[in-house]
């Protein structure tokens, strides 16, 4: 018997470092104490059906198993043949992966970009003036007498949000845990967060916008102007009575509520109204929470290494950087790359149809450790190592908690971490 204690779990941006992990004689996993639904799944990973188990490239009709090396001589030929390679992914790999992608992007003047082009980058930008992000979930843990969830099932995507941060553990200004906490949930649809909410706002996208203003005009004194269906004035006038008698808001906000066209407008209206509750002398933070338990880490060594979030195009002096136009689908989608580099993504499910044309029309390289809709239309894929489980490095936690991954399993025979494989790349190119 063995017992491996403060494993850290990549499940998702909580990145909790409280996971204990009980080996029987044979080495084999007795017990995990501590872990979540979402992140066994990420356990199982190592065992399943689906799991890539070799490199391979594509033939004619299917494809071939090639050795690592040979993955390492083909992936970089590719990229030195590639007149403006895109290199995409990177929320799911750790910083020192990321800076690798970086070089390699920039020595090729390439395009590099990160999941955070679709909104999380401005949310990010907006917290940091705020001061919404740096050890918000541990504040929130001592002070917070009111969460709002904004946009955000936790109960799905963070699951030891609330026992662990939000809802019921007891803190140093909110000693009675569950009962000392107003729990708001505004979102487009009933979730398991939203069943223990004690005010709920069920809404559609645009009431949910007007919502959030009609309570920063509410909180100024202006008066009720304008209706939200299914909203009374008595119910609105209550949670802006609850909302001044609270010390500290906690906002949480998710991707279902700004990742569209319009994430700057609704971003802004968050943060708007943190000014006004903070006006009438509440604390209030809104922090963004992420899925990819790399997400914050992506943003940050991008934005070290280059001076921008994401969406860098390093052959273009005059305009570098432009979420809009240089992110990953945009390049897709207007043919300015010619060939994808992916790192932990699936972004074929999430392609358009004529970008999904556009994409299959020039050659891409996968790299990441399960069999995606992305590795199936791949020219050639990689298998790595399962970031956490069987390579470390260093990540950070949805509000910046600078962590260090320790693996618990060596990778399978010939299969490289993302940092190991990009690192030869980048040595052959
Ligand atoms: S909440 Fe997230 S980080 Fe924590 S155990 Fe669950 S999946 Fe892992």
């Amino acid at each position: 018997m063995g017992r491996v204690e403060k494993l850290v779990c990549t499940g998702c941006s909580l990145l909790c470092e409280d996971i204990d992990v009980v080996f029987d004689d044979k080495g084999k996993i007795n017990n995990i104490f501590s872990m979540c639904n979402v992140g066994f799944e990420r356990f199982k990973h190592l065992s399943l059906d689906n799991r890539l188990k070799s490199s391979a490239i594509r033939g004619e009709n299917k494809f071939t198993n090639i050795s690592i090396d040979d993955a390492v001589e083909r992936v970089a030929e590719m990229l030195k043949a590639s007149k403006k390679p895109l290199l995409y992914g990177w929320g799911y790999c750790s910083c020192e992966a990321i800076k690798l992608g970086l070089d390699i992007a920039r020595k090729l003047k390439g395009v590099f970009d990160n999941q955070a082009s679709k909104g999380y980058w401005y949310a990010y930008a907006q917290a940091e003036k705020y001061e919404s992000i740096s050890n918000v979930l541990e504040k929130t843990l001592d002070y917070a007498n009111h969460v709002i969830f904004l946009g955000f099932n936790p109960a799905e995507t963070h699951p030891r949000h609330a026992s662990r941060y939000s809802i019921f553990p007891r803190g140093v200004k909110v000693e009675k845990g569950v009962e000392g906490r107003s729990i708001t949930v505004i979102d487009s649809e009933e979730t398991k967060t939203s069943r223990i909410a004690h005010n709920k706002f069920i809404l559609e996208a645009e009431d949910e916008l007007k919502l959030i203003k009609t309570i920063s005009s509410m909180l100024k004194g202006e008066k009720l102007t304008t209706s939200i269906s299914d909203v009374s004035e008595t119910k609105l006038l209550e949670l802006v009575r609850d909302f001044k008698n609270s010390s500290y808001i906690s906002i949480f906000y998710g991707s279902s509520f700004f990742e569209n066209r319009d994430y700057r407008l609704k971003v802004d209206t968050i943060y708007q109204l943190v000014e006004k509750i903070r006006e009438v002398n509440v604390e209030c933070t809104a922090l963004p929470m992420p899925k990819p338990y790399n997400m914050l880490g992506a943003i940050k060594t991008t934005l070290k290494e280059t001076g921008y979030p994401c969406a860098v195009d390093f052959s273009d002096e005059e305009k570098k950087h432009s979420p809009e136009e240089k992110s990953a689908i945009n390049m897709i989608l207007n043919g300015e790359v010619d060939l994808a580099l992916i790192v932990g993504s699936n972004i074929f499910a999430e392609l358009s149809r004529p970008a999904r044309k556009k994409f299959m029309g020039i050659p891409v390289i996968v790299l990441d450790f399960i069999e995606s809709l992305t590795v199936k239309n791949s020219n050639l894929y990689v298998a790595s190592a399962i970031t956490g489980l069987e390579t470390g490095g260093t990540v950070y936690r949805a509000d910046e908690k600078k962590i260090s991954l320790t693996p618990l399993f060596k990778p399978p025979e010939n299969i490289l971490s993302d940092e190991d494989f990009l690192s030869k790349v980048y040595k052959k190119i």
